[in-house]
């Protein structure tokens, strides 16, 4: 079988059987794989804590056909993250991101993009930023990465310059402004409409603070939008009090 050796983060992990891991991974060269993790729930195993959530590690994998589903030899861990996001402030935050990398992303499609904003986001994690407005610069970022994020700057429909409110499309491909609005529920304010626009010059760490209000209402309509454009209902953020 051929093999190949990639850096990865961990994007979560379930049991297989009785002694075995399957494993989801972010790669650098390769993007989102399943892997098999022989062995893993043996007391004594090769991979040791390698395999928690946002690990990021040199993998030594094998593969028969693709590289979507691989088989782990051995890993080499990097960089533990197990401390940060089991923190409970984190965890329901970083169960989100997880959740959308594995569902919205394509199979072994290269995504070095998403790979760095990916760890540019643990990092700015690291430092204590606020975990609402951190989650929502990261959701935003994976849509952008895939070509789907609307414009926070326009709007879709007579193209004029927005600032104060706007309102979300139905199909999520665009924002209206106040002339425009007809139907659409979702109401972005001015501090929404802000940040969504200022983000895309930033990287996470230089990303403003939303107030709850704000973060919350962004959550809601950036989670909805992934769940829209990738036809798919996601399970983590009924979990988060910004949904509740
Ligand atoms: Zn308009």
């Amino acid at each position: 079988m051929p093999q190949a050796r990639t850096r990865a983060f961990v994007l979560g992990q379930w049991r297989s059987g009785e002694q075995d891991k399957r494993v989801h991974l972010l790669s650098l060269e390769h993007g989102r794989m399943q892997a098999l993790a022989p062995g893993a729930c043996r007391m004594k195993n090769r991979f040791g804590s390698a395999l928690e959530l946002f690990t990021e590690a040199d993998f030594l994998i094998y593969y028969k056909q693709d590289l979507g589903h691989v088989t782990l030899s051995r890993v080499d861990p990097v960089c533990s993250r197990f401390e940060l996001v089991s923190q409970s402030r984190w965890i329901f935050y970083f169960s989100l991101m997880s959740e959308a990398l594995v569902r919205f992303l394509p199979l072994a499609q290269p995504e070095e993009r998403t790979y760095r904003m990916v760890g540019a986001t643990l990092q700015a994690a690291e430092k204590e930023k606020n975990p609402a407005s951190l989650t929502a610069y990261f959701l935003a970022w994976l849509l952008r990465i895939q070509g789907t994020m609307f414009s926070a700057a326009h709007c879709s429909h007579c193209h004029r310059p927005l600032s104060d409110e706007a309102w979300v499309n139905l199909n999520f491909r665009g924002v209206v402004c106040r002339e425009c609005h007809t139907h659409e529920s979702a109401r972005l304010d001015r501090e929404c409409l802000g940040f969504l626009e200022s983000i895309r010059k930033k990287p996470p760490d230089d990303a403003p603070t939303l107030s709850a209000e704000a973060g919350g209402l962004l959550l809601r309509v950036l989670t909805t939008k992934l769940e829209y454009d990738g036809e798919f209902s996601l399970t983590s953020p009924r979990c988060l009090r910004e949904f509740q």
